[in-house]
């Protein structure tokens, strides 16, 4: 990330993750000059630290505005990864061929099928799926245990490397005439006439539209733009595998297998505040879960695991909302910023380009917990 000669932008982001970064190369890519400004090495980054899928089953089954914008970036994906393709750097790793919800009992499928089909009837027909019996799951994984009974298709899921993502994106928004600052965390907004003051460490930037995109750290920004960022960390667990040859032609919620032939083993869910520590027992209650559904990792060996933090609000959904007393302030917040990255460099990006959130995202305001 290099220094800034400049002083005035369109657009500065206040964030250098996953969200942050979708957002600048989709407003550079619209012409807008985009200053990036990211916290120090040690900052919370769930964006290097998550499990890479682009997952739509059940996304917003009892949310129907967040299904519509769920499917709506994975039908955006392929025009992101196609953009992205011709930036110099390694290949994304976008798979979009379907994703699998491994079932370990009947209770286990009854329940996914009620959700599911929750889904499929209070969508607009554009979301499909299918529960597989065991045979079929036999014939995608053929070294499934005895366990498993079945399993979820949805043929809308995919996945990526998280990591090449945001190395693409980064690339192109610099590409595209941006510039990312690092260890220059904003640590004021003021508002000077129509224009917008960030002071950080490394001096003082204008601009005329400001995104706070800074994950767990906006609940501290927000309130300098007006607004109210309500998220909290619930830390997810990984365990990585040595290289091996193919085992999974598709990922499920709890495995999957990266192009450089790694499984990727996670999806575990703990509230303990800023703790980043990875714990054995937790650990080893993934493993089981992976074990059961393919007992050959038995004999595979794990080279690392980490620990890493979402961004959550009350309910699980992403919050956007603009300030209405700084205009030109946008603060955004969401877990799930790899599969909504499409919309978001995309939809998103258009929207505060325009300066003005589109309708379809009135329901994700933080005014939906004033109740
Ligand atoms: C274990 C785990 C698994 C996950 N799996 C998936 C998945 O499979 N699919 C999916 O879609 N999503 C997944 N996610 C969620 C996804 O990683 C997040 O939605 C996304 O990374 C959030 O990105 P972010 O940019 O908001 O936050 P972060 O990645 O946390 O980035 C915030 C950035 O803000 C910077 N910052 C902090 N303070 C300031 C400041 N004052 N000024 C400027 N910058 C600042 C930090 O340096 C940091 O770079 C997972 C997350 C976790 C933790």
């Amino acid at each position: 990330m290099t220094q800034s000669a400049k002083s005035n932008f369109d657009a500065i982001i206040a964030g250098g993750g996953l969200i942050g970064l979708s957002i600048g190369y989709g407003l550079s890519r619209l012409g807008l000059s985009v200053l990036l400004l990211d916290a120090e090495d040690t900052a919370i980054r769930a964006a290097r630290g998550n499990f890479g899928l682009v997952w739509v089953q059940g996304k917003g089954a009892y949310f129907p505005s967040y299904a519509d914008w769920t499917m709506r970036s994975s039908e955006l994906w392929p025009n992101l990864a196609d953009e992205l393709q011709d930036i110099d750097g390694p290949k994304l790793g976008l798979h979009q061929n379907g994703g699998l919800s491994i079932c370990l009992s009947e209770a286990e499928m009854q329940q996914r099928f009620d959700k599911l089909e929750y889904l499929r009837v209070h969508q607009n027909g554009r979301f499909h799926f299918e529960m597989l019996d065991r045979a079929a799951v036999k014939e995608i994984m053929p070294g499934i245990g005895p366990r498993v009974v079945g399993a979820a298709y949805c043929a809308h899921d995919g996945h990526v490397n998280p990591l090449y993502l945001m190395r693409a994106l980064q690339t192109g928004l610099i590409r595209n005439g941006g510039v990312c600052l690092s260890n220059s965390p904003v640590s004021d907004i003021r508002k000077n006439g129509s224009t917008i003051n960030v002071s950080t460490p490394k001096g003082n930037f204008e601009c005329q539209r400001l995104v706070l995109a800074a994950g767990l750290a906006n609940a501290g920004l927000a309130p300098m733009v007006g607004l109210e960022q309500s998220v909290t960390p619930q830390k997810g667990q990984i365990v990585i595998t040595e290289k091996l040859d193919q085992q999974l032609s598709l990922p499920t919620l709890l495995l999957r297998q990266t192009d450089e032939g790694g499984l990727m083993i996670g999806d575990s869910h703990e509230d303990c505040g800023f703790d980043t520590s990875v714990s054995p027992t937790v650990v080893s209650g993934i493993a089981d879960r992976a074990l059961a559904t393919l007992p050959a990792l038995a004999d595979v060996g794990v080279v690392r695991s980490w620990a890493a933090l979402r961004v959550m609000s009350k309910d699980g959904y992403p919050i956007y909302d603009q300030s209405e007393t700084m205009s030109g302030a946008f603060a955004i917040s969401c877990h799930s910023g790899v599969t909504l990255s499409a919309a978001h460099a995309f939809d998103l990006a258009g929207y505060i380009a325009e300066g003005e959130l589109g309708q379809e995202l009135d329901g994700f305001s933080q005014r939906r917990f004033d109740v």
